[in-house]
């Protein structure tokens, strides 16, 4: 076979005229799975094989790992020649120019030490510095230099953009007085080295052929440079699917990869429609969810005539139930991916795969559930309960809620007065010299509170930290301090709740987090069971993908839906997107997962489910028919209520009266009869009640907290 004919091999006719177009500004648009990465990896074969030298041309991937693919699928044809070529992210092509033109690059930070850095500075204003947090604004940060905007150009009002803004030039001075640079300022450097016209023109040269993966991803920033290095010689060979466009939060937009023509009237557009990737009636299923968009290019797709089943449904009763039944099918060895919208999600399905031993991977960069700040500022307490000499833990905890001990010299004086006394911190606390009355009255409080969580068990422990020691009201107060969301500040608590059932107390709880973040440290990277965010799903397919967690408010997100009600409609058809995206992963097998509640709530499916055609008639692998229409009868009030006893804690209430006599339906027990309710009838805080239900020996208790759905 002649070197061509090796190249063009196995393509199809749109790809091959794709892979040899003239050369010349060349936009290749095309659905999932038609071969676009393919047709790009064979066009730099094609052009070496026209004789251009390999170290004139460029090749652009999303991320590192497609570069390392790249160049691996390209060194097994051309091993000799690959050598030369300029793979790589926008990063680290643009950085590689940057040192090659004799530019001083200052040391660079990289993830771990942007994290460090912003946590440094939100410490110092008091603020949470998990990893959520930490991420959210370095988005922030990354979206504003993306697009070229610097701190003091920032228009803010709101306590929380004015928090941001100090954040951000923070953030940037501590930078310089370090003298370093993030990856971003390569960006905003090579941007401005483009204004020099004896540098443009030995770039323009050097870089005769520019080629980029995942257009449809490129920011303003990136966009500019770009357009002024390909203007002169014109040799630019993209592709991309508007459709599959997912990092609008940090800067990214379809349109430069739409209005390519105006830079470029010359462009030649090539489309592929064929989608060898996957089956008829998955192509159908992800082109029924994305017709819903308005802004797009609308793309021919057709399949290569493989059948195979249908988008299956699953709706099962809550994360637990969701996570069990997806481990039923794990047991082929087929290569599977969880995707979920956030990382909390995957919570259930990792603990169920730790206990069951089941090798899995967690994309690189996504950590335990159990390091978010909350669940660890829990966890502080629970350590405490088990060891009262662990002095960590107790700092942690001191002023969540306040107890206003807030000078650092009571840890010295409570090591002595513990030493003294006989080991205690807690016990020393309240007899410190110098403090006040409402101070000591905080401290005994603590002091006997704590060590009961070791009589509980693990649920009830994690719901008394909240409820009775005041955690919650703590983050009440920190939601208001700091203009954030309540809500998100308790969802992993909720979550840890949940986590928390499997355990017979808070130790066991703790022992199974550490062999949680064990199991992430040596994740097995050619196990068959892979999980990730959507967003880290781009350009990889499965041959089983499973979505989970389709429900409203996290699909589309509602934090991505925080937005002017200019960029709304923009913001819900990037969510719309990225469910695309996780679906067009598939190659035989798609399952969408819609538990009934989430966290202990009931919780409505996502309107993107009803697009799909969803939610007309409620199927259920799981649940016996019976045991759902009971359901739906009774439940017009839900909430959950924390046994007090050992039994599941999942409870619904018919009404909000609440009275003897009447039925609760227990999501595990059915339905039970109410025997008593103290002291009044009603469901309000404090309240107990008495079930009895029938098949269970004891008759169990109830108590009823501040807020319907968080119950001790
Ligand atoms: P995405 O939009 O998800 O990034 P893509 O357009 O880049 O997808 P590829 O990853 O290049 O698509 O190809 C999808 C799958 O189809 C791959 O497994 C690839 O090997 C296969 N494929 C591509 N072209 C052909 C072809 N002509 N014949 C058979 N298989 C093909
Ligand atoms: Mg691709």
């Amino acid at each position: 076979m002649s070197g061509m004919e090796m190249l063009l091999s196995g393509l199809n006719d749109e790809q091959r005229k794709a892979v040899t177009a003239p050369i010349g500004p060349t936009a290749v648009f095309a659905g999932p799975g038609s071969g676009k990465t393919t047709v790009l990896t064979r066009r730099v074969l094609y052009l070496l094989e026209q004789g251009i030298p390999a170290n004139q041309l460029m090749l652009v991937t999303f991320t590192r790992a497609a570069a390392r693919e790249m160049r691996e699928r390209l060194e097994q044809v051309m091993p000799a020649r690959t050598r030369e070529l300029a793979v790589g992210t926008f990063h680290s092509l643009f950085l590689q120019m940057l040192r090659e033109s004799g530019c001083n690059v200052p040391p660079l930070m990289g993830q771990a030490e942007q994290t460090a850095v912003m946590r440094d500075l939100l410490a110092e204003r008091e603020l949470p510095t998990d990893e959520e947090t930490v991420s959210t604004y370095l988005n922030q940060i990354g979206l504003c230099k993306n697009n070229g905007i610097l701190p003091a150009r920032l228009r803010v009002e709101k306590q929380k953009n004015i928090l941001f803004r100090d954040l951000y030039m923070a953030y940037e001075s501590m930078k310089s007085e370090r003298g370093m640079w993030d990856y971003d300022d390569i960006l905003l450097a090579v941007h401005a080295c483009c204004r020099q016209s004896e540098w443009l023109s030995h770039w323009q040269t050097k870089f005769l052929h520019i080629l980029v993966d995942e257009f449809q991803d490129i920011n303003r920033v990136q966009y500019e440079i770009l357009v002024k290095l390909a203007a002169k010689h014109r040799h630019l060979f993209v592709v991309g699917d508007d459709d599959q466009s997912i990092y609008g939060f940090r800067g990214s937009d379809p349109k430069f990869m739409l209005e390519l023509n105006k830079d470029f009237p010359e462009l030649t557009r090539i489309i592929l429609s064929v989608n060898y990737r996957s089956t008829e009636e998955l192509i159908q299923a992800s082109e029924q969810l994305i017709r819903h968009n308005r802004r797009r290019q609308r793309k021919p797709r057709a399949g290569t005539g493989v059948r195979g089943p249908d988008v299956k449904w699953m709706e099962p009763l809550d994360e637990e139930e969701e996570a069990e039944q997806i481990l039923t099918h794990l047991t082929d060895g087929m290569e599977t991916a969880i995707l979920y919208r956030t990382s909390t999600q995957a919570r259930a399905v990792v603990d169920a795969l730790v206990r069951k031993r089941i090798p899995f991977m967690v994309a690189s960069g996504e950590s335990s559930f159990y390091r978010r700040w909350q669940v660890q500022d829990v966890f502080a307490y629970l350590k405490l309960a088990w060891n009262s000499q662990d002095l960590d833990a107790l700092v942690r905890i001191i002023n969540k809620p306040k107890r206003y001990l807030y000078n650092e010299d009571w840890i010295d004086a409570c090591w002595a007065r513990a030493k003294k006394h006989g080991g205690s911190l807690l016990a020393a606390l309240p007899g410190l010299d110098g403090l006040e009355p409402y101070q000591i009255r905080y401290l005994s409080e603590l002091r006997d509170q704590v060590p009961r969580l070791t009589e509980m068990n693990a649920e009830e422990a994690v719901a008394y930290i909240r409820e009775r020691i005041g955690y919650d009201r703590y983050l009440e107060s920190f939601a208001k301090e700091t203009g954030s969301d309540l809500a998100s500040l308790f969802e992993p608590l909720d979550e840890l709740a949940l986590a928390a059932r499997h355990f017979a107390n808070g130790q066991g709880l703790l022992a199974h987090a550490q062999e949680v973040e064990r199991q992430l440290r040596h994740s097995d990277a050619t196990a068959p069971v892979k999980l990730m965010t959507l967003h880290r799903s781009k350009g990889l397919e499965f041959d089983r993908v499973y979505i989970i967690g389709l429900h409203a408010m996290v699909l589309p997100h509602h934090r991505s839906l925080q937005v002017s009600e200019q960029r709304k409609a923009a913001a819900w058809e990037e969510e719309r997107r990225l469910l695309y995206v996780g679906m067009t992963r598939a190659k035989t097998e798609c399952w969408l997962s819609v538990s009934q509640t989430r966290q202990g709530k009931r919780v409505a499916p996502s309107p993107f489910a009803k697009e799909l055609g969803h939610g007309g008639e409620r199927m259920s692998t799981s649940a016996p028919l019976e045991r759902k229409r009971e359901l739906e009868r009774t439940a017009q009030v839900f909430t959950s209520a924390r046994a007090m006893s050992k039994a599941q804690p999942q409870l619904r209430f018919a009404s909000e009266e609440v009275a003897p006599g009447m039925s609760v339906n227990h999501i595990r027990f059915g339905v039970g009869s109410i025997v008593e309710v103290t002291p009044l009838a009603g469901v309000a805080p404090g309240r107990k009640i008495l079930v009895r239900f029938p098949g269970q020996t004891q008759s169990l208790h109830y108590e009823l907290s501040r807020q319907l759905g968080l119950l001790s």
